[in-house]
């Protein structure tokens, strides 16, 4: 049951602060297992904030595999990604028949929404979470503007700014920021009638990266991230930009379809995932940079634990620690999936050169490049990555050049 503006200083088994993709997925599930949830978001309609809008192969798998229908949700299907600096650009597809999905946020929230209003043990609150409540050193609830919320486990779903993950001392490692940029456009990409696959184009075009993704109607996202300098110049028109970068052209006839939003996204790993009995779910526990384009899958991940956590902790709170610290150590396994690769392409991106370099090599090995995107869009284990596969063209370009060398004699 949804009860938007319940009476306020609730008790329940769960609270979790943040109605966002993990918040709602989260209760969503709790509230099918029968468990009694009191869900606070802050924003009184289906929250917007600025996101990519891509989900990878793996989030709708998460989705499909908690019985939701996401490839019914209004949007659109890609079948890889296209990368493109200001000299070269490269196409990486998914692997046959693999697709990912663009989705407005609002439109995946409501899918969400959907979800929870079917669990009668879920309400949910309007109400702004400001501070932790604590007793004997561990945190029983949340104090919100309105009213007092307490629970036997309390989740942090509050997104990359969370309130109560920085009131509650939590100590965080700093890993750097992203300013970002959206806005929807109606668009004639692609012409009626053109039937080539769709994918997400990623411009690299320092000090910006741009992210396009196609969400369905003839609409196609454009979101921008970049430094405190690139926010600065391009918040008072991103079209701007837009149209002075390489895919200029695509947004030389184009009507906005949405507010233009802008939003601040500190990178950051906590100490621990479980912290004085607080879970970090989905982005209050941080996470990649967003040009990997996997918060969500992430966040699903994320989710998946703290169900099962919340569900043991709830039956057995005599190994309420035990769990917590399997709950932690599950987190970071997430991160440490993609943290290597994250640092590595983090860092290539900064300056053109060596995005340029970044793309060159990509170009050189397509194959290994593919590869590497399955790892990380369908969230399979690196084990799957071989060295062979780097040395192989190269030993095959050298195989050819000889050749014909030797034939040109
Ligand atoms: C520029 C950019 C591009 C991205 N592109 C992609 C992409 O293409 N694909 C992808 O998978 N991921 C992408 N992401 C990441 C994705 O948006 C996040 O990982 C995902 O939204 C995390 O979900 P969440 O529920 O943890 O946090 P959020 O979605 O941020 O939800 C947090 C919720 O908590 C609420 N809240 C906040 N503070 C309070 C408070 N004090 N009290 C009550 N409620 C509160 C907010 O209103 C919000 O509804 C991108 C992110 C950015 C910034």
């Amino acid at each position: 049951m949804m009860n938007a503006n319940m009476a306020r200083n609730s008790t329940s088994e769960i609270l979790i602060a943040g109605g966002g993709v993990a918040g709602l997925a989260l209760a969503a599930r709790l509230g099918a297992a029968g468990r009694e949830v009191t869900l606070v978001e802050k924003a009184p309609l289906s929250p917007d904030k600025v996101c990519g809008e891509g989900l990878m192969p793996s989030a709708l798998a998460q989705l499909r595999a908690w019985g939701m229908e996401p490839d019914a949700m209004a949007g659109e299907d890609f079948s890889g990604l296209e990368y493109r600096t200001r000299r070269r650009g490269v196409v990486l597809p998914f692997a046959e028949g693999v697709r990912g999905r663009g989705v407005r946020r609002t439109e995946l929230i409501r899918a969400l929404e959907a979800q929870v209003s079917r669990s009668p043990s879920v309400t949910r609150v309007t109400d702004w979470i400001t501070a932790p409540i604590w007793e004997r050193g561990r945190i029983v609830g949340a104090h919100g503007r309105r009213g007092e919320y307490r629970a036997k486990v309390v989740a942090a779903a509050d997104g990359v700014n969370s309130t109560l993950v920085r009131a509650a001392g939590v100590p965080l490692r700093a890993l750097g920021y992203r300013m970002a940029l959206r806005r929807h456009f109606r668009s004639e990409d692609p012409k009626p009638g053109d039937q080539s696959p769709r994918r997400v184009r990623v411009g690299l075009f320092s000090p910006y990266d741009l992210y396009i993704t196609p969400v369905g109607n003839g609409t196609l996202l454009a979101t921008l991230m970049t430094d405190r300098m690139g926010y600065r110049a391009a918040v008072g028109g991103m079209e701007r930009v837009l149209r002075s970068s390489p895919y200029g052209e695509m947004f030389e006839s184009v009507q906005p379809v949405s507010r233009q939003l802008g939003w601040y996204h500190p990178l950051f790993t906590p100490r621990r995932y479980c912290w004085k009995g607080l879970l970090l779910v989905g982005d209050a526990g941080g996470g990649t940079d967003p040009c990997l384009g996997v918060g969500i899958s992430m966040a699903l991940a994320s989710v998946r634990q703290a169900e099962r956590t919340v569900l043991d902790v709830l039956d057995s709170p005599e190994d309420r620690r035990s769990l917590e610290n399997e709950f932690d150590a599950g987190r970071k396994n997430i991160f440490n999936h993609y943290s290597r690769f994250d640092r590595v392409f983090r860092l290539m991106i900064r300056s053109g050169s060596r995005s340029e370099l970044l793309v060159g090599l990509m170009a050189i090995w397509p194959g290994v490049s593919a590869s590497v995107l399955d790892i990380i869009a369908r969230d399979r284990p690196w084990s799957e990555f071989s060295w062979k596969m780097l040395l192989e063209p190269l030993a095959l370009s050298f195989w050819k050049r000889s050749r014909d060398g030797a034939g040109g004699l």
